[in-house]
C-alpha cells in the first residue's frame, strides 16, 4: 500500500443519539503517515465522530451510526469484521487517565496476552518493555513493575494507558484530549510521544487547545455543530482558513 492512500476513511458518516444529530454527514480521510487533530467548539461532535472509527459508540446506549468507515479499505461495519480486533488494531487513549487497579507490567501485559501475542513469559515481558520504551516511560518504571498502576502520577498514567494500546501492536491510535488532565510538563511530555509515534501508527488527536493542534498535527480537520467545516493541511488551517467560521474560531471570536 503506498503512504498516499488514506489508512482511515469516513464516508458519508452521521451519528445520532436517539432523534438528535451529533456527527451530520463527514467524510473524511485520515492519513496514514500524518498526524490528524479535530478541532473545534465543545459539544461540536470531536469525541463522538473520533469513538465511531473504533466502533466505540456501539457501547453507548441510544448511539446510531449511520454511513462507512473504513480501515485499509475494508468496511469497519461489515460481519466479517471482529470489533475486539477492531480495537486492537484502532487503539484509543482518553482524556482521563484510565490504568486499571492492577500492577504497571499487567496493564500493559493484558492486551497481549488476550490477544495471544506472546508464545511464553520472555516474549510477554519483551513486549511489555518495548511497549513502555515506546510509551516514554520505562526508565521510570523498570524497577517497580509490580506496582500498582494507580499510584502513578497523572502524566505517567497517560503514558502507561498509550504503552498498554501500543502494546498490542495497533495501526491507529485515537486519543481524545489525552492531556487536558494533565499539567503543563506531563502535557509537553505527551506532544513529544506523539511525535515519536508518528510514522509508526496513523494517530488521530481531539483536541480544543489550538495551540496544541498546531503543535502536533500536520492535517487539521475543524469541526462546527456536528459539520466538518474544513480539513487541511495544519499550518494552511491556521493561517490562511479558507470557510469564515474556521477564521472566526482560530481568531477566538468564539468556542
Ligand atoms: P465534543 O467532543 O466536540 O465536545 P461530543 O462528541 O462529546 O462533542 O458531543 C457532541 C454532542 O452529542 C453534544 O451535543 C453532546 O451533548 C451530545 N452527546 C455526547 N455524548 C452523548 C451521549 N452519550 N448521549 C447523548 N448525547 C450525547
Ligand atoms: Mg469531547
Amino acid at each position: 500500500m503506498t503512504t498516499d492512500t488514506p489508512k482511515m476513511r469516513a464516508l458519508g458518516v452521521s451519528v445520532y443519539y436517539g432523534s438528535k444529530r451529533a456527527v451530520a454527514d463527514v467524510s473524511i480521510d485520515i492519513s496514514r503517515e500524518h498526524v490528524t487533530a479535530f478541532i473545534g467548539p465543545s459539544g461540536c461532535g470531536k469525541s463522538t465522530f473520533l469513538r465511531s472509527f473504533n466502533r466505540m459508540n456501539d457501547t453507548i446506549a441510544g448511539a446510531r451510526v449511520e454511513g462507512r468507515i473504513e480501515l485499509d479499505g475494508e468496511d469497519i461495519h461489515s460481519s466479517s469484521m471482529d470489533v475486539v480486533q477492531l480495537r486492537a488494531r484502532v487503539g484509543m487513549v482518553f482524556q482521563k487517565p484510565n490504568p486499571f487497579p492492577k500492577s504497571i507490567y499487567e496493564n500493559v501485559a493484558y492486551g497481549p496476552r488476550i490477544h495471544g501475542l506472546a508464545a511464553g513469559r520472555t516474549e510477554l515481558e519483551e513486549i511489555v518493555e518495548r511497549s513502555l520504551k515506546r510509551a516514554g516511560l520505562w526508565e521510570e518504571v523498570k524497577d517497580r513493575l509490580a506496582e500498582s498502576g494507580t499510584a502513578l502520577s497523572g502524566g505517567q498514567q497517560q503514558r502507561l494507558c498509550i504503552a498498554r494500546a501500543v502494546a498490542v501492536d495497533p495501526e491507529v491510535i485515537l486519543m481524545d484530549e489525552p492531556a487536558s488532565a494533565l499539567d503543563p510538563i506531563a502535557t509537553a511530555r505527551i506532544e513529544e510521544l506523539i511525535h515519536e509515534l508518528r510514522g509508526r501508527y496513523a494517530i488521530v488527536i481531539v483536541t480544543h487547545n489550538m495551540q496544541q493542534a498546531a503543535r502536533v498535527s500536520q492535517r487539521t480537520a475543524f469541526f462546527h455543530l456536528g459539520e466538518l467545516v474544513e480539513y487541511g493541511k495544519t499550518s494552511e488551517i491556521f493561517t490562511n482558513p479558507t470557510v469564515p467560521r474556521t477564521k472566526d474560531y482560530i481568531t477566538g471570536r468564539y468556542g
